[in-house]
């Protein structure tokens, strides 16, 4: 009778406790949704990061060179990213992104909230950056606004979606720097009824590559009164 209690509970515990975890990026048993050594590999945890850009830096750094000569975005007063977009981060950031996973991102909520928490200073409010409505419709959900909304409710910051994409602008990866601005130009607004905003905030997407898209709502929130505005990125390039 005891032993068919026992086996009972292992059963319950097994059923509704899952104890083993997976490494998300590559499938080895871990305690972390990502493995010490994944994140050794994608997070370069000890190495800065281009405070303008949120590059990931080769050496103790504060800009990247691209910055360091005034080619980099403005109006930013921080960026940080959290992995490098490349290999098995790219493909699970892509993963969330293009097939509709992004409760994925909640199991990462583990490893993005110290790292925001280690780099960036308190917000007042946590503001994702918008999708065109046209978009969203097709993808059915705006990734930076799921993973605003994880940072915002388990730092328990209030989640501001105050921005609207009012262009459709064409994919900026074609672009050079110069089109990536004028292509963006005007994309962004704060949306009516948003008349008082936050001295602070943070700014989230998923991937950052020229920054030209937090610049432009960097400087869309600043001239609506947002003192200082750091960004997060699920994944950046890396200066070689
Ligand atoms: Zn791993
Ligand atoms: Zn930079």
């Amino acid at each position: 009778m005891v032993d068919l209690f026992l086996r009972l509970k292992e059963n319950a515990v097994l059923l509704w406790y899952e104890k083993t975890t997976y490494c998300l990026l590559c499938g080895n048993v871990s305690e972390e949704p990502v493995c010490l050594i994944c994140q050794q590999a994608y997070f370069f945890p000890n190495l800065p990061r281009c405070g303008s850009c949120g590059k990931i830096l080769a050496e103790t750094k504060t800009r990247c060179r691209n910055c360091e000569t005034g080619k980099g975005p403005e109006g930013l007063d921080k960026v940080t990213c959290l992995g490098y977009y490349k290999g098995a981060w790219k493909e699970l950031v892509q993963q969330i992104k293009y097939k509709g996973q992004p409760y994925l991102i909640t199991s990462l909520a583990e490893v993005i909230i110290p790292w925001v928490i280690r780099w960036l200073p308190p917000p007042d409010a946590v503001v994702p950056v918008p999708m065109h409505p046209d978009r969203l419709a097709q993808r059915g959900f705006n990734q930076a606004e799921v993973l605003a909304s994880i940072i915002s409710r388990q730092l328990a910051i209030p989640y501001q979606n105050l921005l609207d994409r009012i262009k459709d602008t064409i994919p900026q990866t074609t672009l050079g720097r110069r089109q990536r601005l004028r292509n963006l130009r005007d994309a962004f607004s704060v949306k009516p009824g948003y008349s008082d905003l936050r001295e602070i905030v943070w700014l989230v997407d998923d991937v950052v590559t020229t920054g030209s898209t937090l610049e432009e709502c960097a400087g869309v929130l600043k001239k609506n009164g947002v003192k200082k505005v750091y960004a997060f990125c699920l994944g950046a390039g890396k200066e070689e």
